[in-house]
């Protein structure tokens, strides 16, 4: 099956009315976060197929902003749906640089998120009989595709996430300038492809 996946940046060659002939056979639409809303729902408009999307820094908190969901899709922050047989959980957020900044969390508190997110994983993954297929994120997992600075320092949790959770795939955004590592975009992290979407990625997964 054929995914869409976009992150922290608008793309001309996305944001245009040739997008389903320039990238056709798209099934899914999935956002990793730090994209205007505005830009999520062109492109479910543009598709219509479902659009599943996690939070990122620069986004406004869930609750407090009536605008701030895409219309058309799904947030997927610590969630998990089943959908054209794909199991999906969802992480959003970063590390904490701001005190004031939505969508940002200590290593502790992302700890503490995930430790909500892994019973409903555990039981999905049990009642499917089958693996997570993809953890989509905002933030890299620690030494995967991050950086030094406090805002692009990857979540300790999301590695331990990983190895619990065993993911086929875990995409994430938030990094691409700052990383070390730029030239490697998929790591492979125990059973998982690590995948940086940033700014977007055409991925065929099978079901
Ligand atoms: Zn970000």
């Amino acid at each position: 099956m054929k995914i869409l996946a976009v992150s922290d940046e608008i793309l001309d060659r996305l944001y245009n009315s040739r997008v389903t002939e320039t990238y056709p056979d798209v099934r899914m639409l999935l956002g990793c976060g730090d994209l205007p809303y505005e830009y999520l729902e062109f492109l479910v408009t543009m598709y219509n197929v479902p659009l599943f999307y996690v939070p990122g820094n620069h986004d406004p908190r869930f609750s407090s902003n009536p605008r701030a969901h895409a219309e058309g899709g799904v947030n997927l922050d610590e969630k998990v749906v089943r959908v054209n047989g794909l199991l999906m959980a969802g992480l959003g957020g970063s590390n904490k640089y701001n005190p004031e900044g939505p969508n940002q969390y200590t290593q502790q508190e992302m700890f503490l998120r995930v430790y909500r997110l892994l019973p409903k994983i555990f039981l999905q993954t049990l009642l499917r009989g089958r693996r997570l297929d993809i953890l989509l994120a905002h933030s890299p997992p620690n030494g995967i595709h991050d950086d030094d600075d406090q805002a692009h320092r990857g979540l300790h949790a999301l590695n331990f996430l990983l190895r619990i959770a065993k993911p086929r795939f875990m995409l994430h955004g938030h990094t691409i300038f700052y990383s070390h590592n730029i030239k490697n975009h998929i790591t492979n992290y125990y059973q998982t492809k690590v995948v940086n979407i940033y700014p977007f990625r055409v991925m065929d997964i099978d079901a």
